[in-house]
């Protein structure tokens, strides 16, 4: 394996004991404590929450009707971006698979089939944001313009691109706080829609998304702090302004449904390539995480449509695991946490190279869905990263950024950590992995420029986990 998963001590199940199972569970916990403090990669199983209710409001209807609003959009979308006219304004990526990445990865035998969602080549955006931060502004839009009367429901939404429509959202502002790919997208749709907008970028953001988003008019402020820092300042911002609009990362519900919609897409394209998903074939999908929005939203659209036979684990940087951090919390295993902790709170600096994953503290919406539903997390050191986006390059002729890579080292944990072959055991999974569908999210990289992305690839093969 090119760099195996964090080795925990081999727990053997077979004595049947329950006490000995509850020991071997606690020390079980305490290494993945110890990993977390420690900044090592490690897989964490959320344990079967405690019987409550079920924080979240939204159903399979809330997805759809997401999915809805994209497609009343898209003939306006192919008019306002040359690049959406040969797909008619559908906002989508390929599902590809990945079988020279899976060889070079080194995979065990019979562990079933790599495939990538490429949503690094989200159109417009060129990340994930696509998904969710078109999917707010389009819904601020639509709400605006049916109240002005500039839009009669069931018309065609081309009439958006007249003046009448352009000169009122003229007036009007929209802002956002984000670590780079958020403002580029939030910053893209409202500018070619004609508002005026206003990106707050944390101290990660990498200067090219600014300097792409200046080319467009968008007003970049720049912020020495992190990423809740630069949300702050923006909510700030807006607070006072009747005619602003805050795009909240931490909040959303428009953005947490624009990325479920990702899910209904999927399901076809699944369909499409012939790929089943029931209990002998079951669904694993390694989504990269940030602050929670974008894979709590697609893991949710996913579970609503799979049920028990979709798997979703979140992938973070080593330094910068907020998701692992509020998830072990919320289950009681970090006691000295604070209800709504962060990654500083477990004395973790918050500093990688994958700027898409660098936020300190999860989202509490998120947080809340994915409390009953997310299967586990796992981490991943910026080398890693860096090697399989040389890997991929060199295997598939992808071109992702650093956070994009975070789903491949997710199999491996899986495979070969204790706690993935208990979680593989405990669901009796074990025979259907030969049979099993292993799905990388490729969360960013379109946009990367050619010097950016050499260094990347520099980086990753010279580093110890590219081999
Ligand atoms: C934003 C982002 C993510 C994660 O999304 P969150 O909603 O912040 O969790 C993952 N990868 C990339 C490249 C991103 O830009």
């Amino acid at each position: 394996m090119a760099e195996s998963a964090h080795s925990i001590a081999m727990f053997h199940h077979h004595c049947g004991s329950a006490a000995r199972q509850m020991t071997d569970r606690d020390a079980l916990a305490d290494q993945t404590r110890q990993s977390l403090k420690d900044a090592r990669p490690l897989l964490w199983i959320r344990p079967a929450a405690a019987a409550g209710a079920d924080a979240c409001r939204w159903t399979l209807e809330d997805v759809r009707q997401a999915d809805e609003r994209f497609q009343r959009f898209a003939p306006l979308l192919a008019m306002l971006f040359p690049e959406l006219a040969p797909v008619r304004g559908t906002i989508e990526s390929p599902l590809l698979r990945a079988n020279g990445m899976q060889a070079a990865l080194r995979w065990p035998a019979d562990m079933g089939k790599l495939w990538i969602k490429a949503d690094h080549d989200l159109p417009v955006a060129g990340s994930i944001k696509a998904r969710g931060g078109l999917h707010e502004v389009l819904e601020y839009a639509e709400a605006l313009a049916l109240r002005e009367g500039l839009l009669r429901p069931g018309q065609d939404y081309r009439v958006l691109a007249e003046p009448r429509a352009r000169d009122c959202f003229a007036s009007h502002r929209i802002a956002v706080g984000s670590t780079g790919n958020l403002g580029l997208a939030i910053g893209v749709i409202a500018s070619a829609l004609g508002f005026g907008a206003a990106v707050h970028m944390s101290a990660d953001a990498k200067e090219w998304k600014k300097a792409r988003l200046r080319a467009r008019g968008v007003t970049v402020v720049e912020h020495a702090g992190d990423y809740e820092k630069a949300v702050a300042a923006g909510r700030a911002e807006m607070r006072d302004d009747p005619h602003g609009y805050f795009v909240d990362d931490e909040r959303s519900p428009s953005l947490f449904l624009g990325y479920a919609a990702a899910a209904l897409h999927l399901r076809g394209q699944l369909l499409a390539a012939g790929i089943v998903v029931d209990a002998a074939h079951p669904l694993f999908v390694y989504l990269p995480c940030g602050v929670g929005g974008a894979p709590a939203g697609i893991a949710f659209g996913l579970k609503e449509s799979f049920g028990p036979h979709v798997h979703c684990f979140f992938a973070e940087p080593t330094r910068s695991p907020c998701f692992l951090v509020r998830m072990m919390a919320g289950s009681g295993q970090l006691p000295d946490a604070p209800a709504a902790p962060s990654v500083y709170d477990v004395g973790l600096d918050n500093l990688t190279e994958a700027d898409g994953l660098a936020v300190p503290r999860a989202s509490e919406l998120a947080a809340a869905v994915m409390e009953t539903r997310l299967d586990g997390v796992y981490t991943v050191a910026d080398d890693r990263l860096f090697a399989d986006l040389a890997r991929l390059h060199d295997s598939e002729g992808l071109r992702i950024e650093p956070s994009a890579a975070a789903g491949f080292s997710g199999p491996e944990h899986l495979f070969a950590s204790a706690a993935g072959q208990e979680y593989l055991r405990a669901r009796g999974l074990a025979p259907a992995m030969a049979g099993a569908t292993h799905l990388a999210w490729t969360t960013g990289g379109r946009f990367v420029p050619p010097e950016e992305f050499d260094r990347f690839l520099s980086r990753g093969k010279s580093s110890a986990a590219y081999t």
